[in-house]
């Protein structure tokens, strides 16, 4: 067999900005500070009580690639849940608790491998920190202050008359100062918004205050794609500085799909190595193949491979052959047929009708030769498509 070298960089690929240095904490297996990889979080929408179910969207959401999920917490039901959810789990479960204090007790002690508080509803909350943080302390249980302009502390809602970025980090402060008075260091801080504008500003003024890791979230995003373009867009503000040591995208849609955007939002920054990519032409007035259809068709046909592969798909021989022969498989289109590349050499040229398969076809050689046929975890990240 002929081996295809993938040209794979030996230096790491560049990033916008060095992370910002933070200390570190555990969630239970899982780093979060500058000295981890950014992780992807997401939320379960199965009643906790539920246990099966909730398992098997935690099942879901690990094939994904999730790396911490949080569960709901909201009844007496719920809390009794939390042991067999947390020892069952196969990726870290932090339990989310608003309104009553006795519930973030109850999921330490459930082994959690983390509790996210929101001080703005927990009732009395700054006067339990002392015992929250002497509970947390003896489980080895992380928290997340999670401050959320939908729930603001009323004082501070007075004094800013709403959610600023000023009021929402005054109120992370605040807790944050209150933990460590006591000697509690093991938690990272989120100042959610649905509005991105105030979002970065709230997260940039914070990353300033202290070393927290930062948990980045736009709360209430909406459905899918308006809650991935927000996501996508207060994120990069965010990572591209260096802030952000784990996200999680709330979207309007299954969880699994939080998960697959924010994967592709850290790839798309070289902050988690790409996978497969497939570089496809936006098509114009030019093109003499279907350009979305034959996209469509390989990102179908290539779904589930593991290997960090770029794939060009391009519709005619303006800028065909020049993006086929840069990445590490192409086809250059032109009339009724296509021209494949491989390494930037065309190998062979195929009618219209043989482009999808000839490229699935070397592709799965060129994985081969790097020893992965495919995935053994399929879903995770799914294939990178870039328009150019
Ligand atoms: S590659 Fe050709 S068809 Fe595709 S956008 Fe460019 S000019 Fe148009």
């Amino acid at each position: 067999m002929t081996s295809v070298s993938l040209g794979m960089p030996d230096a790491p690929p560049p990033v916008l900005a060095p992370r910002r240095r933070t200390r570190q904490i555990k969630v239970g297996s899982v780093g979060v500070g500058s000295d981890s990889p950014i992780s992807v979080q997401s939320m379960t929408t199965t009643p906790t009580t539920d246990i099966n179910a909730t398992l098997q969207q935690i099942a879901e959401l690990t094939a994904a690639g999730c790396d911490i999920v949080r569960v709901a917490c909201p009844s007496a039901d719920d809390a009794e849940a939390l042991p067999i959810i947390a020892k069952k789990s196969q990726i870290p479960v932090i339990a989310d608790i608003h309104f009553q204090p006795k519930y973030v007790f109850a999921a330490i002690e459930a082994g959690c491998a983390g509790v996210r508080v929101n001080p703005g509803n927990i009732r009395k909350f700054d006067d339990q920190v002392k015992e929250i943080a002497q509970a947390a302390k003896d489980h080895g249980t992380s928290l997340r202050i999670g401050v959320n302009a939908g729930s603001l502390d009323a004082r501070l809602l007075k004094k800013y008359g709403k959610a600023t970025p000023e009021a929402l980090v005054e109120s992370a402060v605040w807790e944050a100062s209150l933990f460590e008075e006591h000697d509690f260091h093991d938690f990272k801080i989120s100042v959610k918004h649905n509005d991105p504008v105030v979002m970065v500003r709230a997260y940039e003024m914070l990353a300033e205050r202290g070393d927290w890791p930062l948990h980045l979230g736009v709360t209430e995003a909406g459905p899918a794609f308006q809650g991935t373009i927000k996501s996508a867009t207060a994120f990069g503000a965010l990572l591209s500085q260096g802030i952000g040591d784990t996200i999680r995208v709330s979207l309007s849609a299954p969880p699994v799909e939080e998960v697959k955007v924010g994967i592709q939002i850290l790839q798309s920054l070289n902050l988690r190595p790409r996978k497969l990519e497939i570089v496809s032409c936006p098509s114009c007035g030019r093109a003499q193949v279907d350009v979305y259809t034959l996209a469509e068709q390989v990102t179908a046909g290539l779904e589930g491979m593991e290997v960090p592969l770029r794939v060009a798909v391009m519709g005619c021989v303006v800028n065909g052959p020049g993006e086929a022969r840069e990445a590490d498989l192409g086809v250059a289109s032109g009339n009724g047929k296509g021209q494949i590349f491989v390494k930037g050499e065309v190998i062979k040229t195929v009618p219209e009708s043989e482009i999808v398969e000839t490229l699935i076809e070397e592709a799965m050689k060129i994985a081969e030769g790097m020893g992965e046929a495919g995935g053994e975890d399929p879903v995770q990240g799914g294939p990178v498509v870039t328009v150019s």
